[in-house]
């Protein structure tokens, strides 16, 4: 499914989110309160409105399909995680290309985006002072080096996708969320573009490479979960979801329907019906894969001989008022 569409395939475009963001997997106790419903069918009908159950981001809900226990350390017990050189070379590249459109079209060049792989690490430094260990054992700054240049090359890499020049992206690094039948879903939007016509596409840039067909649905699910809520806030159900893969220049499109995005509402209310179920009774259970090698908590992991941490009970108390555990489970199909 992949293509390397021209930019213009989307008319001609108008001026108008690595490093996990935290999010609650229940409602704090001082639960906001949004999507009031009108009571009663009169002029002074008052609204009611609806609890916030919980929250979940693609992110997050991709950390439960692939190992519970997982999802339990992130987002229940808040464990910290030991930095990678990886994930942080993304944020970095991510940084570079959410400014790159500060500047005025004709400046978008190369040569001025690779510029400020150096100023945008050191920002990064600076406000996570803990991930100079990347670089510990590095004391002649040979690494480092070589590691911003590799940063350089895919700031490079995506201007062989696509002509900053010749766009004005409508949102960036947005940050969407909507409440729907209680569950919050947000998360952070890469890119948006809108044509003139008001067509959306949806772009999330990714450094490494492009996945294989059997791995596709995987990659595109945080696409469809932004697109469901672009859609439940704006009416309008995105033209294009569209991955962008810098380390091999290459990209994944794909075109969603408004009936595909009922369907997979529907596999996110599963899913968080899964999550409260699990947190409920405190069962979170590993689910070895190759994924173990880059996770952080294998120590606490029983999988890997480890014992996890007594589980919060604090989280177990505030998913009792969830109506939807009383109603039978409906596996995720995704
Ligand atoms: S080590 Fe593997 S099974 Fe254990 S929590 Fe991490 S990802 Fe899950």
């Amino acid at each position: 499914m992949t293509e390397t569409t021209d930019v213009t395939d989307l008319g001609s475009m108008r001026p108008a989110e690595d490093a996990p963001r935290p999010e609650s997997p229940v409602a704090p106790a001082s639960a906001t309160w949004s999507a009031p419903v009108p009571v009663g069918d009169g002029p002074l009908a008052t609204p009611l409105p609806v609890a916030i159950v919980g929250s979940l981001s693609p992110s997050r809900a991709s950390d439960f399909k692939t190992c519970p226990l997982l999802y339990r350390f992130r987002t229940i017990d808040r464990l910290p995680e030991t930095p990678t050189r990886a994930a942080t070379r993304g944020t970095v590249v991510h940084s570079v290309l959410e400014q790159l459109y500060d500047l005025p079209a004709a400046d978008r060049t190369v040569e001025a985006a690779q510029a400020t792989v150096q100023p945008a690490w050191q920002q990064l430094l600076e406000a996570n002072p803990e991930l100079s260990q990347l670089f510990d054992a590095d004391a002649e700054g040979v690494e480092l080096a070589g590691w911003l240049e590799s940063a350089r090359d895919l700031v490079a890499n995506y201007f062989a996708l696509e002509d900053p020049r010749r766009l004005e992206p409508s949102a960036r690094e947005q940050l969407v969320e909507v409440v729907l039948d209680g569950l919050r879903l947000r998360g952070y939007v890469d890119r948006i573009d809108e044509s003139a016509d008001g067509e959306l596409r949806v772009i999330d840039y990714k450094t490494g490479s492009i996945p294989r067909e059997a791995f596709e649905a995987k990659a595109l699910f945080q696409m469809k979960f932004y697109a469901l809520v672009l859609w439940r806030t704006r009416g309008v159900v995105p033209r294009q979801l569209r991955l962008m893969y810098l380390a091999d220049s290459d990209t994944l499109s794909y075109q969603p329907d408004a009936e595909e995005l009922v369907r997979f509402e529907k596999t996110i209310q599963a899913i968080w019906q899964a999550i409260a179920r699990a947190t409920l009774i405190g069962d979170f259970r590993p689910s070895p894969s190759r994924l173990c090698d880059w996770c952080s908590h294998q120590a606490l992991c029983p999988a890997k001989g480890g014992t996890p941490p007594p589980f919060p009970t604090e989280a177990l108390a505030k998913v009792g008022d969830d109506r939807r555990l009383a109603e039978p489970v409906v596996e995720p199909e995704v």
